[in-house]
């Protein structure tokens, strides 16, 4: 009922309309320090962080990176070099030459993903050492190694086996990893010890972009963010102040704000589109279906769509082309508030207006009471 996992990284959407009832406390009771000045250097970009990297699929998009560059400024963006690499024709495109910023006709970030989500669901016949090498050769700037997919449900004898395999793929990735920049992959299913050993081990690895994987069910679940900032806030300690760290699948700008808050500063999803799929239209304090709930957060976008519309469409009955427009706007736009606020130090200000609305409109959301309770000591905990 609350989340379905499709063959994306991103793609795990919910109904906030199902959370259970809960009354939800506001107060935040250890501020953390938020401050970034992070930025995400590689061989061609500097990009200040953070920054969301849509999910772009060549074939379906109806637009262009270079429209969405101009009418939105996006920086980068994530592209799966898996249904590149299995097509036999792109492949010989590629071999033959031709380039993925060429390509895609996008001269930001691109940042590859190695096929590894296609993978938790069925057997890819793909070796890493070959994804990775093909990732480098077309001109990834960030690439991903074949990492392995981790449910909740995974017990800890496989969440285990799935982390060493992730991590000896690491190592082997970094071989075959030339010119990009090579992400180095959390897994660890549930247990936070090993998660914990994932992050040591990869920094001994020695990578220079941190990317935490299979994350998406926890926070997916109602908007509980427990777990994560348990495991975002000791990754950002073990990989230190300056490691740009990545959560594969995080799209909802209600909750991007806080994993910020927490330390992360990638985001990449292809929310945006299966939100607008299933009739979502995005506000920065939850994405809504129906005109009462829009009301009740008293967000009035200004995004182009928005703007324009005619005046006797409602803005959460827009057409799917147009919603999902709003939603990418919606999202980019949510990043420029959290780097301005946490340039001018207004993070704490900026989550706690988050949380007061988002529980008006959501009364039943674990979004509130989570974040209370993961700014408590453990010990205090119950
Ligand atoms: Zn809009």
């Amino acid at each position: 009922m609350l989340s379905v996992g499709e063959e994306f990284r991103g793609v795990w959407y919910r109904s906030d309309l199902n959370a259970k009832s809960r009354s939800p406390q506001i107060l935040n009771r250890n501020p953390m320090p938020t401050t970034s000045s992070r930025v995400l250097k590689t061989r061609r970009h500097t990009i200040q962080l953070p920054v969301f990297l849509p999910v772009y699929q060549p074939h379906k998009e109806t637009a262009t990176l270079r429209e969405w560059q101009r009418d939105f400024g996006i920086e980068g963006c994530i592209v799966n070099a898996y249904f590149l690499y299995k097509d036999r024709e792109m492949r010989q495109r590629f071999k033959d030459g031709l380039e993925l910023h060429d390509y895609i006709d996008f001269d930001g970030l691109i940042m590859t993903d190695s096929g590894a989500f296609q993978g938790f669901n069925r057997p890819l016949l793909l070796a890493n050492k070959k994804i990775v090498a093909f990732q480098d050769a077309i001109g990834a700037d960030v690439l991903s190694p074949l990492d392995l997919v981790t449910p909740p449900g995974d017990k800890r004898t496989v969440a285990e086996r799935k982390l060493n395999a992730t991590q000896k793929r690491i190592r082997e990735a970094k071989r075959y990893c030339h010119q990009g920049m090579l992400a180095g992959v959390q897994q660890g299913g549930r247990f936070r010890d090993l998660r914990r050993r994932s992050v040591e081990e990869i920094m001994e690895i020695g990578v220079d972009y941190l990317a935490i994987g299979s994350l998406v069910p926890f926070f997916n679940r109602n908007h509980n963010l427990q777990f994560v900032a348990d495991i975002v806030r000791e990754a950002r300690t073990i990989a230190g102040p300056e490691m740009p760290m990545h959560i594969f699948g995080a799209g909802d700008p209600v909750e991007l704000p806080f994993f910020a808050a927490l330390g992360a500063d990638i985001f990449d999803s292809s929310s945006y589109g299966h939100y607008a799929a299933g009739g979502w239209y995005m506000t920065p304090y939850g994405a809504v279906k129906d005109h009462a709930t829009l009301q009740l957060s008293g967000f009035n976008c200004s995004c182009a769509i928005c703007v324009n519309r005619e005046s006797s469409t409602i803005p959460e009955a827009l057409p799917e082309a147009d919603l999902r427009l709003h939603n990418l706007c919606t999202i980019l736009k949510t990043l420029e508030r959290i780097r301005t606020a946490q340039a001018t130090g207004e993070i704490e200000g900026m989550l706690t207006d988050i949380l007061e609305r988002h529980a008006v409109c959501f009364p039943g959301s674990d979004l509130p009471e989570s974040w209370a309770t993961c700014n408590t000591p453990d010990v205090e905990r119950t």
